[in-house]
């Protein structure tokens, strides 16, 4: 039996992923804004060590897996601390408690909002790890309030994809035996897509925007099995991928650069 940390662990993906472990067999400690085990709010710093110091604890200060899941869908300057520097503060301040697995694993939840074109400005703040610079400019953008509703997500989650790449492979990650690597959903039925997915007419609005022949829309727990699959011993090679899990749009939007 394996130790998993899931962040976002209270609703949704995250809330499916947890089961889906303990169902197996596995420990899991979730981590929440609410309801959880370890309850800290990952947009502040004071939640980011809460959280490392809670899992410590709990864990006695070895885990096995690191899922950093917990996100916001909004536009707001929340979404740019929680999606980027909350995922990376949960990847980088429990890394050191791999340390004592066997088989460590890492993932994160990015999304396929990546796809869509970035404000550039919040861009270069977030892969520069300024969150000062990053919530100036989500703070200009949302009184702006031109932007497009996925703008501010979606430059998160692209954010979050590169670092994820840009960090995969180097002597803290790779080196230490760890495969980092994230996941790119596309339309997942969860309290977050409530709006575009609770009616016909909303599902077949959104699904012009993200195109997912194969299936269409689908269930947390359909993400679950592939958060479990990247985090388990079976998965030992795949280093800094962005795994989409789509329905197609991926190969529908971004056609034939692979
Ligand atoms: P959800 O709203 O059901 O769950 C998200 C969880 O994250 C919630 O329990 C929430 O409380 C938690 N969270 C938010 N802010 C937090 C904070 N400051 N501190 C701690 N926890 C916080 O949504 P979901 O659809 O399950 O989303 C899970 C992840 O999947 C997110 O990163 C989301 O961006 C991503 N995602 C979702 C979809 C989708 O279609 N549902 C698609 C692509 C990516």
């Amino acid at each position: 039996s394996r130790t998993y940390v899931v962040t976002g662990a209270a609703s949704g993906i995250g809330k499916s992923t947890a089961e889906l472990l303990q169902e197996r067999g596995h420990r899991v400690i979730g981590v929440d804004i609410a309801g959880a085990d370890v309850v800290a709010d990952l947009s502040t710093a004071e939640g980011r060590s809460t959280l490392v110091e809670r899992v410590r604890e709990l864990s006695g200060g070895t885990i096995d897996a690191i899922i950093a899941n917990a996100g916001l869908a909004s536009s707001t300057a929340a979404t740019v601390a929680v999606n980027f520097f909350g995922a990376v503060a949960t990847l980088d301040g429990l890394r050191p408690l791999l340390a004592g697995s066997a088989a460590p694993r890492a993932v994160a939840t990015c999304s396929m909002a990546s796809l869509f074109p970035p404000d550039e400005e919040l861009l270069a703040a977030l892969l520069a790890a300024d969150e000062a610079a990053a919530l100036h400019r989500a703070g200009e953008l949302v009184a702006a309030g031109e932007q497009p509703a996925s703008q501010i997500y979606g430059t998160t989650k692209q954010a979050l994809a590169r670092w994820i790449r840009r960090a995969a492979p180097t002597p803290e990650w790779a080196g230490a035996g760890i495969p980092l690597n994230g996941i790119a959903p596309g339309v997942v039925a969860t309290p977050m897509t409530a709006a575009f997915t609770g009616t016909a007419e909303a599902r077949e609005a959104i699904l012009q925007q993200v195109p997912m022949p194969l299936n269409g829309i689908f269930e947390p727990r359909d993400v679950a099995y592939l958060l479990a699959w990247l985090t388990s011993e079976e998965n030992a090679h795949l280093c800094g991928q962005i795994v989409f899990i789509d329905g197609g749009s991926d190969a529908v939007i971004r056609g034939d650069s692979t």
